[in-house]
């Protein structure tokens, strides 16, 4: 296998987890559009299934949880420092709250891709199905 063969083309992770392509071809979608967290069954160019097993995105409310906490704490130190060190609790709560609430659609659709993409260890990318569909030929 080349690494040159016309059927592949190698695809950089990073831009391809920030558009919710999928982690083994990096060309399908995993959602259906970009302002919503519905997720196709399988990938539209190489047919992976996305959720793999029952209850595979269990993992990713770690991973939610992870970026929540991460979200109060910066939350929680940018209100401190832009409010010259206010200590009124309900300026926090007004904060934090709403601000975990915006975004939880973006924990939702990245958990999930980080998950695929860094926590799944029988899930790798395959650039030999990163090609055009029709041309895929044996290297
Ligand atoms: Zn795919």
């Amino acid at each position: 296998m080349t690494q040159d063969s016309r059927s592949s083309k190698f695809i950089p992770a990073f831009p391809a987890m920030l558009k919710g392509k999928c982690p083994r071809c990096r060309q399908g979608n995993m959602f259906k559009s970009f302002f919503s967290n519905t997720m196709y069954e399988e990938c539209g160019h190489c047919g992976l299934t996305f959720e793999r097993n029952p209850g595979y995105f269990y993992t990713a409310m770690y991973v939610t949880y992870v970026f929540n906490v991460a979200e109060i704490v910066t939350l929680g130190i940018a209100t401190f420092v832009l409010s010259g060190g206010s200590d009124n609790p309900w300026l926090y709560v007004g904060i934090i709250i709403p601000g975990i609430l915006l975004l939880a659609p973006l924990n939702y659709r990245y958990s999930r891709i980080i998950q695929m993409y860094w926590l799944d260890p029988t899930l790798k990318y395959r650039p030999d199905l990163s090609g055009n569909k029709n041309d895929q030929t044996p290297a």
